[in-house]
């Protein structure tokens, strides 16, 4: 699961005299992919729910969280923030359930994958009314008990806040990185780290060297190690094997190491799907540099966890014909083992980022709005 964000609504306005609480919501905001009889079916889901029981407050922040911008809770915000209560799996649970009653056939296998959780504060006013404080309308009618805020625990909000750390932990350098990247870059000691429960962990980092000039960006790709039971998938000869790829298996191919790659930047779902595959299938290995590129690097926003939600589905999209997928899925488990962050360098092109070595193109327009997702 995604690590969490805590983000709120601006108020609407400061009405004298009533109190400013804001409302913990889980938000879901990722892809379904989910693998059915007829093949992989892809949406996008975009929802949130109270993370803490009340009838007082709306059941979820509704359009409200596509619309208006997040801000970062900022520590001089004022207003008391309700701390959330319920878990995020149940909220999950939830989702899902109702999501999967209109599936069109048996799920043979579902994994979500993005930005998946996160917690919105919801801005509202506490007078004889409740209003919501972002659309500024009442969400109640007059209140005939007093509204007691002391029912919920919760308090200013410096009470659980934390910020991400950007001084180099090897070197003490201030380290790049924008406000979304999850990984972020030490130009002096060129060291990469991600912030994790544990503390800021350093990440083995590789890149394939491309043209170093301008029309070239790196994007950042999850290569993953993992071993599978249930289906022969170790090695280059399997991949060719169980791809079903137009290839004669050569000798010495079941002596290559077989990985499982995925993108490390948020994309639409059917990209995703389609950049696994592709960069799964071609395996990169040759020229590997275990370091950073020098060039300019697009930033990793989608975390490794959520990269190995990823793998059983990367496996799905390989199996060919189809109806394998159906008949072995059950059986099959993938445990990552290992992962490294490797860029690969794109051509910028006018409409498109172009992998020449392996022939793969992201639309440039799709990755900005990604930026969105
Ligand atoms: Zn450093």
């Amino acid at each position: 699961m995604a690590q969490g964000y805590f983000r709120y609504l601006l108020p609407h306005h400061a009405p004298e005299g009533e109190d400013l609480v804001y409302v913990p919501y889980w938000r879901f905001k990722g892809m379904v992919f989910s693998c059915l009889p007829s093949g992989i079916q892809t949406r996008f889901l975009d929802v949130s729910r109270q993370a803490v029981p009340s009838p007082f407050f709306p059941a979820s922040v509704g359009l409200r969280s596509q619309a208006m911008k997040l801000h970062f809770v900022s520590p001089d915000a004022k207003g008391w923030f309700i701390k959330p209560t319920l878990p995020f799996r149940r909220v999950m649970d939830t989702f899902l359930t109702r999501f999967n009653r209109g599936m069109p056939g048996p799920i043979l296998h579902q994994c979500h994958i993005g930005e998946s959780l996160s917690l919105i504060y919801a801005p509202f006013y506490i007078g004889k009314k409740i209003i919501d404080a972002v659309l500024n309308q009442p969400v109640s009618a007059e209140l005939d008990e007093t509204f007691e805020l002391n029912q919920f625990s919760g308090g200013t909000v410096d009470w659980r806040i934390r910020f991400m750390p950007t001084l180099c932990p090897n070197c003490g350098w201030d380290m790049q990185g924008r406000r979304d990247a999850l990984i972020l870059y030490c130009k002096n000691c060129e060291s990469m780290w991600q912030a994790l429960k544990q503390g800021m962990t350093r990440v083995n980092v590789a890149h394939m060297p491309g043209d170093e000039d301008e029309n070239t960006v790196y994007l950042p790709f999850w290569r993953i190690k993992a071993d599978v039971v249930g289906m022969a998938f170790n090695n280059f000869a399997d991949l060719a094997k169980v791809a079903n790829l137009p290839k004669v298996v050569q000798p010495g191919w079941n002596r290559l190491p077989l990985h499982f790659w995925g993108p490390a930047f948020k994309v639409r779902p059917h990209s995703f799907l389609r950049l696994t595959r592709q960069i799964t299938l071609a395996q990169p290995r040759d020229h590997l540099v275990p370091q950073a590129p020098k060039g300019a690097m697009h930033s990793v926003n989608l975390p490794i966890s959520e990269s190995i939600e990823s793998l059983k589905l990367n496996l799905a999209g390989i199996i060919r014909p189809n109806k394998a997928v159906e008949a072995h899925i059950a059986e099959i488990q993938v445990t990552p083992r290992r992962y490294l962050l490797v860029y690969l360098p794109f051509a910028v092109h006018h409409h498109d980022l172009i992998q020449t070595t392996f022939n793969v193109a992201i639309n440039r327009k799709q990755l900005s709005l990604a930026g969105n997702l």
